[in-house]
């Protein structure tokens, strides 16, 4: 706020200041009301305040009604009155046309920056995505919100959507219109983001610098320190600007060895005035040119802030350390993990990022590494929470002390810690600093002189580059669970097994979703037959997967994944569906009891939504079944821990008059407790018990009780995977009430439903 009351003392026509706060607490909203009464009092009518949160929180700005975020204000120049949306296709292309012509597009600051990356205004200006000329549409046929409004009416998130956009590279650019009415058309280039966004945000000076001394580019501070508009830089000698034998200097600056060095000296601003600055330098290899990067930290501020706090009173002084002490605090907040003090998940992606991209120009590896501590969960249910957390501040002060300077240490979840180890040499090495952590920790001693811990650890590593964070994450933790069941405690690579498996897991996820896209989920249907004489009592639906080639799928291949992914919900309601629209196209009059059944596989997943109830009621209006005919199958193991709201929902479905069974029954848990509980009607006897029964009389055994069971609880028996006329016989004799297997029919196609005849053994 003080540097805004220095600022509007200069005269000056109008005034664009920029408010860096960091949070959305009471002392930023106060920064901001200060700040903006200054400008009210003394130069009202020629400013223009945006307020940059550095957390990227946008809440307590909103309330203060500064229009303001951070991505805004690192994109655009200021001030912008009216963004513009309803531009036809053509507008924009003749917009477009006129504007690289030069006159209807001002310079945007991205565009005045010298640097061989850039491209030719023309190749800006246009939408990148081909697919999709118009720009609105690309961002989402959002049209009608982004008509023109003034700034002030703007949506924060309106903005930040076309921000994004253009972020994710879905369009290049778009249209601002300025005070006067004037249309600028913005554009971005991809590629540089980070880079520029950190350019243009940092409040240090920087430049890029040619191998002859050219300065290519320049941000605003700098040109803020020389006094001199950054256009003009662009070209100058950076000799220029440092007094005296300068030249002499500044070319030692710049000398290719120097590059890495800091050093402290007076630039000359264009008005005479000497700026003491502390250069910084690193060298910068762009298509073949040897380019030097320099930061100029202004130090005539810090000696000026070191001055004032000299002169202020004590209690003022105070007062002011008291504030950056919990500036500091709130920067830190935002970034670490309070209990051990850690980076977070943020500042980690962050970091991860930044060194694939540093690899990716050197060739280096990059490994991240995926620490899970074994039995923590024991140590906090048997020890309690404070020695969980004590534990957790021993691992970290461990890693941290294992790791080398240059190693980021995070915690990212409960007992999950990711190092990150830039510029590896291999993949060995990498595993060899796993291995280093892990004896790290078997060396830990807790306060009460307690031994080591063990962990687990999965290792990413990418070579040159490859991968994004998310993806190292990713690949770490599948590393780190493998490990885990085979045991844990040691180290272990994300491989190309690893790597296969999790690609044919995405792919098998892709692949499904759009077979539910494009409806090639369908229904086969298999005849369950009334063992007392051998008459078709219904249909179990069965899912198959159509593939392109017309081949048919077994559920094997996708109702796993489909589980794993929650793909299995949309999945099993389309399954429902289809199988309450068949029994009315079914008409087996002779052989067939009426009216026939259709039985349906329920994954415990759908009831999640809570809203089963009230979609098999739907179902069954639009298909005009009735209830009686709809049977559910649940799968035992998914009632396990039987949430009560499932409870409430099988409860609901029952009272429509659709009966419920349960499948596979003998395989999972289920105790008679739940059995009781349940509004069942069946229990389907699983196939691996039904298969012994000829040869083991163990499953004979389980067979029989379980028909005893069903009968002592007034369930229906139903036998699954009958293939032989032994087991027929056998389950018959045992009083199983129905069955269901090959030796009647494979599942069938709707077509072959309507044909079907049973074989007769009455
Ligand atoms: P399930 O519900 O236990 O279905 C019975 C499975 O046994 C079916 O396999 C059926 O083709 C097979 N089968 C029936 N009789 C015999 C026999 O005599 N011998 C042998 N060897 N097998 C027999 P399918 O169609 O491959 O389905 C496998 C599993 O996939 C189903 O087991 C069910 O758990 C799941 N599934 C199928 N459709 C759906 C669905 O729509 N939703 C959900 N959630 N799961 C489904
Ligand atoms: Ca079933
Ligand atoms: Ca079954």
């Amino acid at each position: 706020v003080s540097t805004v009351e220095e600022t509007i003392q200069a005269p000056q026509e109008s005034y664009e200041l920029t408010l860096f706060v960091s949070g959305a607490s009471d002392l930023s909203s106060r920064a901001i009301a200060e700040a903006k009464q200054l400008c009210e009092d003394h130069v009202a009518g020629r400013y223009h305040l945006s307020v940059v949160d550095v957390h990227g929180d946008t809440s307590a700005l909103r309330s203060s009604g500064v229009l303001a975020t951070p991505t805004l204000i690192k994109y655009l120049p200021l001030p912008v009155r009216h963004l513009v949306g309803d531009l036809s296709k053509a507008d924009w292309s003749s917009l477009s046309e006129g504007a690289h012509g030069g006159d209807s597009a001002e310079p945007s600051t991205f565009q005045t920056a010298a640097g061989s990356r850039m491209h030719s205004p023309k190749q800006q200006l246009f939408p990148i995505d081909h697919h999709s000329p118009d720009p609105f549409d690309v961002m989402g046929g959002r049209r009608q919100s982004l008509t023109p409004k003034s700034a002030d009416q703007i949506r924060m998130e309106e903005m930040e959507e076309m921000l994004r956009a253009i972020g994710a590279g879905e369009v290049d650019g778009f249209v601002v219109t300025d005070n006067g009415g004037a249309q600028q058309v913005f554009t971005m280039v991809t590629a540089d983001h980070p880079f520029r966004m950190f350019v243009e945000s940092m409040r240090d000076g920087a430049a890029t610098v040619s191998s002859t001394g050219l300065i290519l580019f320049a941000n605003q501070p700098l040109a803020h320190m020389l006094r001199c508009p950054r256009e003009t830089l662009v070209g100058l000698p950076l000799s220029a600007f440092i007094p005296g034998g300068g030249a002499g200097r500044s070319h030692a600056l710049l000398a290719p060895g120097k590059v890495g060095v800091t050093v402290e000296l007076e630039l000359l601003s264009v008005d005479g005035a000497a700026v003491p600055v502390r250069v910084g330098s690193a060298g910068l290899d762009l298509d073949g040119d040897h380019l030097t990067c320099l930061t100029f930290t202004d130090l005539s501020v810090q000696r000026s802030q070191d001055r004032e706090i000299a002169t202020l009173g004590k209690s003022q002084a105070d007062q002011l350390s008291h504030l950056r002490m919990a500036q500091a605090a709130l920067i830190d907040q935002a970034t670490h993990d309070p209990l051990t003090g850690l980076s977070n998940r943020v500042v980690l992606v962050d970091r991860i990022d930044r060194a694939l991209a540093q690899s990716e120009r050197s060739g280096a590896c990059t490994a991240v590494l995926f620490v899970d501590l074994d039995e923590f969960k024991h140590v906090n249910d048997t020890q309690g929470h404070a020695a969980g957390d004590s534990l957790l501040r021993n691992v970290a002060d461990t890693l941290v002390a294992a790791v080398r300077s240059m190693d980021t240490v995070a915690r990212i979840g409960g007992d999950e810690f990711v190092v990150l180890a830039p510029g590896v040499d291999t993949e060995a090495h990498a595993v060899e600093i796993g291995n280093h952590l892990l004896r790290a920790f078997s060396e830990m001693r807790d306060n009460e002189g307690g031994v080591g811990i063990s962990a687990s650890i999965g290792i990413s590593v990418s070579v040159g580059g490859r991968g994004t964070a998310e993806i190292l994450l990713q690949e770490a933790d599948k590393a780190m669970y493998q490990v885990k069941s085979n045991g844990g405690g040691h180290a272990g690579l994300f491989d190309v097994a690893l790597r296969d498996q999790l690609e044919e897991r995405l792919s098998a996820q892709s692949v499904l979703q759009s077979a539910l896209d494009e409806r090639r989920i369908v229904a086969y249907f298999q005849p369950i037959v009334d063992l007392s004489d051998g008459m078709v009592t219904g249909f179990e639906a069965l899912a198959r997967l159509i593939d392109f080639d017309g081949s048919i799928r077994a559920p094997a291949t996708f109702i796993p994944i489909a589980e794993d992914t929650r793909l299995v919900v949309p999945l099993g309601g389309q399954m429902l569906a289809m199988a309450c629209g068949h029994p009315s196209t079914w008409d087996l009059t002779s052989h067939a009891r009426q009216p026939l059944t259709v039985a349906v596989n329920v994954s415990g997943r759908q009831f999640e939504s809570g809203e089963l109830p009230s979609i098999v009621q739907n179902v069954l209006d639009e298909t005009a079944l009735a209830a009686a005919q709809l049977h559910l199958e649940l799968v035992e193991t998914s009632i396990i821990d039987l949430h009560p709201d499932t409870l409430r929902q099988l409860r609901l479905i029952r009272e429509l008059g659709v009966e419920i069974g349960l499948d596979d029954f003998g395989t999972g848990y289920a105790s008679l407790t739940h059995l009781r509980r349940l509004p069942l009607s069946f229990v389907k006897i699983d196939r691996s018990f039904v298969d012994g029964i000829d040869t083991d009389r163990g499953d004979e055994r389980i067979v029989s009780a379980v028909i005893d069971l069903a009968a002592n609880l007034g369930l229906r028996s139903i036998a699954e995977g009958v293939e032989t006329p032994y087991q027929l016989e056998h389950l018959r004799k045992l009083g199983c009430d129905q069955a269901q297997g090959y030796l009647f029919a494979k599942p069938l196609s709707p077509s072959d439903v309507r044909c079907y005849v049973p074989p007769s053994f009455w």
